[in-house]
């Protein structure tokens, strides 16, 4: 077993209040140079820059994978973290088929697709800052059901996260995880927020600017850098863990 540094919510130059030098190359040399493990790309509501970043990272030797950043009818942000774009392309769908609204560029930021090379290839129209149809148990189920993980975003932060918006953390949501900020320390969010229960605990930077990445992160115990020991160690099975303290 190894100790690996994680950081499982990064945002690009494609999330509207991403800064613009979130270039997917730009993104990769900063976690190399920071020391990161494993990171996942996670905009709002969309995919479509992760798969430029996962291939740099393969080249750097970084394990990047897809992810969004759902957020739902409650206004309420949930990280949706997959194994391969495969998974995430299926969910960027359903997302996209619950997503209204169009971007205003002027007013939200402009929402950048690029490639490998940090070239742009467009702009991604859709009203990406704003809330799906979808509610928290209907995100979560459907990502179970493509086969990634759910963890509800910054649970400690006064808004858009599920414990601003609904109060506290439904019970019968079968969340695989819950993300704390850097503003809470891992050790104390579960005496501070009751309703995480046993629910596993990370920490992420929730980057929007290059100088974000790198400031927090998660460490996590496992055999090697793969989605399947990344459960494990959420799951606090067969000897793989979160290192909490
Ligand atoms: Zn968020
Ligand atoms: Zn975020």
């Amino acid at each position: 077993m190894k100790a690996y540094k994680a950081d499982m919510h990064i945002h690009s130059c494609l999330s509207p209040c991403g800064d613009l030098d979130m270039s997917p190359k730009s993104i990769i040399e900063k976690c190399l140079e920071k020391g990161l493990d494993l990171i996942a790309i996670c905009d709002h509501n969309t995919v479509e820059n992760a798969e430029a970043i996962m291939l740099l990272g393969k080249r750097g030797g970084l394990c990047v994978l897809p992810g969004m950043e759902v957020c739902s009818k409650e206004e309420a942000h949930i990280l949706a973290i997959f194994s391969n774009m495969a998974q995430a392309s299926q969910m960027q769908s359903y997302v996209y088929e619950h997503l209204p609204g169009i971007n205003n560029a002027e007013l939200w930021g402009p929402q950048i697709v690029a490639n490998e090379d940090d070239e742009v290839m467009g702009e991604n129209d859709r009203l990406l800052i704003g809330a799906t149809t979808l509610s928290v148990h209907q995100i979560v189920e459907k990502t179970h059901a493509i086969g990634g993980l759910s963890i509800a975003s910054h649970v400690d932060r006064s808004a858009f996260g599920i414990v601003s918006q609904l109060g506290f953390i439904p019970p019968d949501l079968a969340l695989d995880g819950v993300e704390v900020s850097f503003r809470l320390p891992i050790k104390e969010a579960r005496s501070k927020i009751r309703s995480i229960g046993k629910l596993p605990c990370i920490t992420s930077s929730d980057a929007h600017f290059l100088s974000d990445i790198g400031k927090i992160h998660t460490t996590l115990v496992m055999a090697e850098v793969t989605f399947e020991e990344i459960v494990l160690a959420l799951k606090g099975a067969d000897g793989r863990y979160i290192v909490s303290d």
